[in-house]
């Protein structure tokens, strides 16, 4: 037997990806399973992204290419931050890799060493604590409690700050919450962030998907200072649903994207050559493709809101963007089903796929067990019959 290294203590498989392939493996022994589990949109890749695929290998576009991604592909994603952001990167301030949670793992790798925190606004998006201790640094994690809307405020941020602190990640829109910050709350955090000379990390892999009007901004935009301060991290999984083709990309300084270039050079290389050009003509091509994605997200944000609400023992606010609810279910713990206590939301989550064919996440790997998160990323019917579904279940409950 050869024993593991000691980083691997506490680093197990994403627990959102494992509940997927469990309702998948069911679904493939032929149970009728409905998935509120994805992590990604349901719609087919644009034809005209997968066009500019299939031309890039006709082209012969099929050999490595430039580490941190072709000059095209850098351009589009320069032409991108200018066009939605006002932001203005130059190539070596851009980074593109194999998906976002690819740059963002890049990042931690560069920046945080032994004695670094993070902090990390909970609920969280289960890899950034695990990214961070791979780092060799502490996840420092702050509650951001569904009453504060689920976002971190500036008080409690600064609170949290020690002389180890290294930096902060904020994800807006959030997985898993959906809860998006407003400009004048990330001016509040920026404020902070640069006082104490922290990095701030920023996930903005939903910026495309939000609701009622909402105008989600990137906190690098705020100001040139900020900007400096600040990684964004971005790319085309979410919005152009592309999540199989591995784009991601960052924009940070020169020195910064350097180190993580210089990862990458020594990790996996390029991006695939023919995903780059994929993705250029996403960000380069039509756009109103996403229009329509986020019109449907929000019928079904919607629908799943009021039909959770509807549930004894549910509770469930209405996000602003992603496409997830986090809905508090702890109105249902302590009840049994033959005779199995309901303690929390892993038992929650197996008792609704074992007996009612609905696959949900667990909230306690997103840092509250409180909760679960459903993604509707799914059709309205299989919306209406999974809450259907999680309301009979919810009732067996005594
Ligand atoms: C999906 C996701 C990403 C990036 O996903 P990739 O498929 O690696 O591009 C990054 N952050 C969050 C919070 C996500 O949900």
């Amino acid at each position: 037997m050869i024993k593991l290294a000691s980083r691997m203590n506490g680093i197990g498989e994403s627990v959102t990806l494992a509940i997927t392939a469990k309702a998948k493996a069911l679904k493939a022994q032929g149970r009728d399973i409905i998935g509120f589990g994805a992590g990604e949109p349901d719609f087919d890749t644009p034809e005209n992204i997968k066009n500019a695929a299939i031309k890039a290998i006709k082209e012969g576009q099929t050999k490595y290419t430039p580490v941190g991604g072709i000059p095209e592909l850098k351009d589009a994603v320069i032409s991108k931050f200018k066009r939605d952001n006002g932001l203005i990167y130059s190539r070596e301030e851009i980074i593109v890799s194999c998906g976002g949670k690819h740059s963002i793992y890049n990042l931690l790798q560069a920046v945080i060493g032994p004695g670094h925190e993070v902090i990390i606004p909970s609920p969280y998006w289960v890899s950034y604590p695990v990214m961070a201790r791979m780092a060799g640094g502490l996840p420092r994690i702050v509650g951001a409690k569904e009453s504060e809307g689920f976002k971190m405020g500036h008080t409690a941020f600064a609170a949290a700050i020690t002389k180890a602190t290294k930096a902060v990640i904020i994800n807006s829109p959030s997985n898993p919450t959906g809860a998006a910050y407003t400009p004048d709350e990330l001016k509040a955090i920026a404020q902070v962030a640069l006082k104490n000379n922290l990095l701030i990390i920023s996930d903005e892999i939903y910026e495309k998907i939000s609701y009622d009007g909402f105008k989600v901004i990137s906190i690098a935009s705020l100001s040139d200072e900020v900007r400096k301060n600040t990684v964004v991290l971005n790319g085309v999984s979410k919005a152009y649903s592309m999540t199989g083709w591995r784009i991601g990309y960052a924009a940070g300084t020169k020195e910064i994207i350097q180190a993580m270039t210089n990862i990458q050079s020594q990790s996996t290389s390029n991006p695939a050559s023919i995903s780059q050009w994929a993705a250029v003509e996403a960000l380069n091509g039509p756009q109103d493709f996403i229009g329509a994605m986020v019109a449907e997200f929000e019928k079904r944000r919607n629908a799943i809101v009021h039909g959770l609400n509807a549930i004894a023992g549910v509770k469930c606010s209405r996000p602003n963007g992603a496409f997830y609810v986090f809905a508090n279910v702890s109105g249902l713990y302590g009840k049994k089903f033959e005779g199995k206590i309901i303690k929390g939301s892993i038992a929650f989550t197996n008792y609704l796929l074992d007996s009612a064919g609905v696959a949900v996440v667990p909230g306690e790997p997103f840092g509250d067990d409180d909760y679960v998160r459903l993604s509707y990323a799914t059709s309205m019917a299989n919306v209406a019959e999974g809450v259907r579904r999680i309301r009979e279940a919810a009732d067996r409950l005594g």
